[in-house]
């Protein structure tokens, strides 16, 4: 049973969804006004293994993840003065984050839903807020009143005692000293980009989104809401104010918040010079298979401290890996099975299974794959290791595979088959171990080729 560290009871739980094996999960995606950084991929790179993994134990997932293209942000870097050079500005931004997410493995979530394709919805919600009485109206704005409703605070354990009845905050972002009620739509500002509404002109504040898309595509109540933990507080406070307030129901069943990056012991920054996107490492032609390793290394409650003594080793580690699967799949074993080291590979799945059940220990998980690959090098020397051994390990090794996505699965083109072949051949006369050679040159011409032995080697040609 998969237990999870839910965010808003305090405490480990079961994790349970709501209806059958369905898991209906919504993850805060990206700001498009720059390349997403390190630290950002580390939220999304311990969601993807998070969705990996409740696909591993059988659950279906739809996921939905927005796109905020309006916002504080996207305003101030664009300098955009309407809707369309807006877009204009984030799509670029858009795409770089997909492509971001392809070179780290990351899975696309069913529904990508756009900030500003959603407008009416958003409207719709605050209509709704409207009726209900938590809102109200200052020179064009609309803002939430969070001293109408009672759980305000519940997710963050803000103390509100202290709170200023009636003032408000207009900016996106703010720190929990600085809890007030927040803006769902702001009157237009000269200059800026602005959408015609009940309220006038203007555009939605940066936590509306969340709660009309979420609502619209995952239902007034839904299992998972994910993202990392600067969101805890304002924006996953009010995303709960603004969805419960509206349905009258719980929005949330589980929350679960990633941990921060580090680079290096201290927090990124760009004046600290240790500001790093995907692309300024991928420029360096580190292995974006190693990044994604060293992100999903430390579990998501614990900091993470990115350096390059751990992006080296991650290197190391998934060479290990590699070479393996490439003996697994080149190599002859002896046919049969050696009975006591399929139980410990079949073993070894079951740990990885229980690591990950325990709220994600993707550090105990890769310490269980280490040993298997220790232990599987170790059989292999002794000799003990068999064909079927290798299937089955290679089998597991994928099935694990299948949650972390750190190695690409072992594809050898045909040049590259047959020259193994061939290799396997010669070594097999050298033994003077004639059957076999025969076999491999069966094998080969299986694949179409025919191999002459000349004087001057071997040559192969198709047949
Ligand atoms: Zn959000």
């Amino acid at each position: 049973m998969l237990k999870i560290f839910n965010t808003l009871t305090d405490r480990l739980e079961e994790f349970q969804p709501l209806e059958g094996n369905l898991v209906r999960m919504y993850a805060c995606g990206p700001t498009v006004y720059a390349f997403a950084h390190i630290g950002n991929f580390r939220t999304f790179v311990f969601e993807d293994v998070f969705k990996r993994f409740l696909r591993f134990k059988g659950y279906k997932i739809k996921h939905v993840m927005n796109i905020t293209d309006v916002d504080d942000k996207t305003i101030r870097d664009s300098k955009a003065q309407d809707p369309i050079r807006l877009k204009e500005y984030t799509d670029q931004f858009t795409a770089a984050f997909f492509e971001d997410c392809d070179q780290l493995q990351i899975d696309r979530p069913d529904v990508i839903s756009h900030a500003t394709t959603h407008i009416p919805e958003m409207i719709q919600l605050i209509l709704r807020l409207k009726e209900k009485g938590f809102t109200y109206e200052k020179e064009g704005s609309v803002y939430f009143s969070i001293a109408r409703f009672a759980n305000y605070g519940r997710l963050s354990k803000l103390n509100v005692d202290g709170i200023l009845a009636g003032a408000s905050v207009d900016v996106d972002e703010y720190e929990k000293q600085d809890a007030r009620d927040f803006v769902l739509w702001k009157a237009a500002k000269p200059g800026e980009p602005f959408w015609e509404s009940p309220f006038g002109p203007g555009r939605p504040g940066w936590h509306i989104e969340c709660s009309a898309m979420s609502l619209k595509y995952l239902g007034e109540t839904f299992d998972l809401h994910c993202g990392a933990i600067d969101l805890i507080f304002p924006h996953h406070e009010n995303e709960i104010a603004q969805s419960e307030a509206a349905t009258g129901k719980p929005f949330v069943r589980y929350w679960v918040h990633g941990e921060h990056l580090i680079v290096n012991g201290e927090k990124m920054s760009k004046s600290k010079g240790n500001f790093f996107t995907l692309r300024d490492l991928l420029q360096r032609g580190i292995d974006p298979l190693a990044i994604r390793y060293t992100l999903a290394s430390v579990p998501y409650r614990r900091k993470l401290n990115f350096t390059n003594d751990a992006l080296h080793q991650a290197e190391s580690s998934l060479k290990r890996l590699q070479e393996l699967q490439l003996r697994l799949s080149t190599d002859n074993f002896p046919t049969g099975r050696n009975e006591i080291f399929s139980a410990r590979t079949l073993l070894a799945l079951q740990q990885f299974e229980q690591a990950l059940d325990d709220d994600l220990n993707t550090a105990q998980a890769l310490a269980v794959i280490f040993d298997l690959v220790r232990e599987s090098n170790i059989h292999m020397a002794s000799g003990e290791f068999r064909d079927e051994n290798a299937a089955l390990l290679l089998e597991i090794l994928e099935k694990m595979n299948q949650v972390l996505r750190f190695w690409r699965p072992v594809q050898l083109d045909l040049d590259q088959q047959i020259q193994l072949l061939i290799e396997q051949r010669n070594q097999a006369r050298r033994e003077k171990n004639f059957a076999l050679a025969d076999e491999i040159r069966g094998k080969i011409l299986e694949l179409g080729y025919l191999i002459e032995d000349t004087r001057e080697g071997i040559r192969w040609k198709k047949c």
